[in-house]
């Protein structure tokens, strides 16, 4: 009988970069399992049968934990600002967490340089059991052996060198002091196993060779720290990219070696391009970070990184995190790789920025850019301005564009502007709304499609010839919002300011 347990997810980055796609939804799928443990679907049977078995942890339905840890063995990629974007970027796009290294937990450390004693009992447990044997190899011979291998067509492994040293020559090279890896003993005999989103898995021991789990500079390796790492965080479910479904044998072995129960495992789909290319994480514009810069919403981004892989059971495309929380489920994730819907990002954040109060716009655009955010006005002409062109946005970046209209600096005036301007009936148009709003007073300038209209039925001019210049002289573009709705925001003064500009350049 399996032993119960809370829902325990964690996500595990390695701080060498920005979080990028990918990453963040890993991280949404297991602070979603976590924060829905209370109604969790589970998954079908994490156990398995057969050869070695490795059952998952039963599951009670209760609260769920979500656990950020770092994974900073690799010092030299690693760094300290890393880390901070990392945390950074994940309370921005709304994911919290109840352990990590900024707010500990009674599991901690949560740093991986932080749990060298933790790691150092483990390896203590696995040499007393005789599971592990020194391995003196160079990486000049190790490399040899891996070219030969490919050259034979087999999957490259360790061939077993030191494995069958004699124990004189072992200890004779310990006692000289000669450097060398800790290697685990893969046992023989198939390994099966249960994912959640793969289903049943079967891989044949040897095949997987004798892994390091000590490098000989001392330092824990992946497969070695991450086992001790879930185990010690008494982690119910990994879930996390499937670049790492070929770990996964080798995580199971050291989990039997070491007594520790083994967690649901549930690798999601790779993330590729429309032509199948996988996204890559060096390149840059699949960082959250960037997407946060061009002006994206954070909710947008959590409903599109769900839909990476995962679908609605009703098919709906647009959900809040409620929604998620209430309909997510690891049994809809995909295991064939998830082709990115860019086109569907656009999309989403118009449909959020839309639904965007003043004040929620107000704060979304701190966080895509504080400086420009400062410049903003505050109170009733914010509202105004949000109200009157979030229909017309894709992105905050927008939103700031359209703020252009409404400060002094002249607009440029494009070949399109230009060439309206050299046309006579434009140009009686404008004169006669200058000459109007000059003669009236602040109101006039509200008062523009009235005037307009008068200017019209004065000189026989309506429809697009009419409303095409002032809009394109007032806001420098051919689309917008009505016009009605823009001029207040304006004011007489930059109203005028904007004519004259105009009809200046082509005296
Ligand atoms: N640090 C690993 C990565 O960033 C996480 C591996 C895991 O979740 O087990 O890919």
């Amino acid at each position: 009988m399996a032993a119960t347990a809370r829902v325990r997810t964690r996500f595990a980055p390695s701080p060498t970069g920005n979080l990028h796609l990918g990453n963040a939804r890993t991280a949404l799928f297991n602070w979603l399992l976590a924060r829905q443990a209370a109604d969790l679907a589970l998954p079908p049977a994490c156990g398995v049968s057969g050869g070695q078995e490795h059952r998952g942890r039963g599951v009670t339905k209760g609260s769920g934990a979500f656990i950020l840890r770092i994974e900073d063995t690799d010092r030299e990629r690693s760094t300290p600002e890393a880390e901070q974007t990392i945390l950074e970027d994940l309370r921005w796009l709304g994911i919290d967490w109840d352990e990590g290294p900024d707010c500990g937990g009674a599991y901690g450390p949560y740093r991986q340089s932080d749990r060298g004693a933790h790691y150092a009992a483990a390896l203590e447990t696995l040499q007393r059991g005789e599971r592990l044997y020194p391995c003196f190899c160079t990486p000049e011979q190790l490399e040899a052996e891996r070219q030969a291998m490919l050259r034979r067509g087999l999957a490259p492994r360790y061939g077993g060198t030191c494995r069958q040293l004699r124990s004189s020559e072992r200890a004779a090279k310990l006692a000289a002091g000669a450097p060398h890896a800790l290697r685990f003993l893969t046992p023989p005999g198939r390994l099966r196993w249960e994912d959640a989103i793969h289903g049943p898995q079967e891989v044949d021991g040897p095949t997987l060779g004798d892994f390091i789990v000590q490098r000989s500079d001392g330092s824990p390796t992946y497969n070695l720290a991450v086992v001790v790492d879930d185990s010690d965080m008494v982690i119910s479910h990994v879930v996390r990219g499937d670049d790492h479904l070929p770990n996964t044998p080798r995580q199971l072995l050291l989990y039997a070696a070491l007594g520790a129960p083994v967690p649901c495992f549930a690798h999601v789909p790779l993330l590729v391009h429309a032509d199948q290319r996988p996204l890559s994480k060096r390149d840059a514009s699949t960082s959250l970070r960037s997407y946060r810069r061009e002006g994206y919403l954070a909710s947008a981004l959590r409903n599109f990184l769900a839909l990476l892989g995962w679908s609605h059971p009703e098919g709906e495309e647009v959900f809040d995190t409620a929604a998620l929380l209430a309909r997510f489920d690891l049994a809809r994730v995909r295991s064939s790789p998830a082709t990115v819907p860019w086109h569907k990002l656009r999309w989403l954040n118009a449909t959020y920025l839309r639904r965007l109060d003043a004040a929620a716009a107000r704060q979304a655009l701190v966080a895509c850019d504080p400086e420009a955010a400062a410049r903003l006005p505050g109170g009733a002409r914010w509202e105004t301005f949000v109200h009157a062109v979030r229909q017309n946005c894709e992105t905050l970046r927008d939103l700031l564009a359209w703020w252009r209209v409404f400060e002094a600096a002249p607009l440029p005036l494009p070949e399109s502007v230009r060439a309206m301007l050299r046309e006579d009936t434009a140009r009686r148009v404008l004169h006669s709304l200058r000459a109007g709003l000059a003669q009236g007073d602040e109101a006039a300038c509200a008062g523009i499609p009235e005037l307009l209209r008068d200017i019209g039925r004065e000189h026989g001019i309506k429809g697009k010839a009419l409303y095409r210049p002032v809009r394109l002289v007032l806001t420098g573009r051919e689309h917008g919002p009505e016009l009605a709705a823009l001029l207040p925001l304006m004011g007489r003064a930059l109203a005028l300011q904007r004519l004259d500009e105009a009809l200046q350049h082509e005296e």
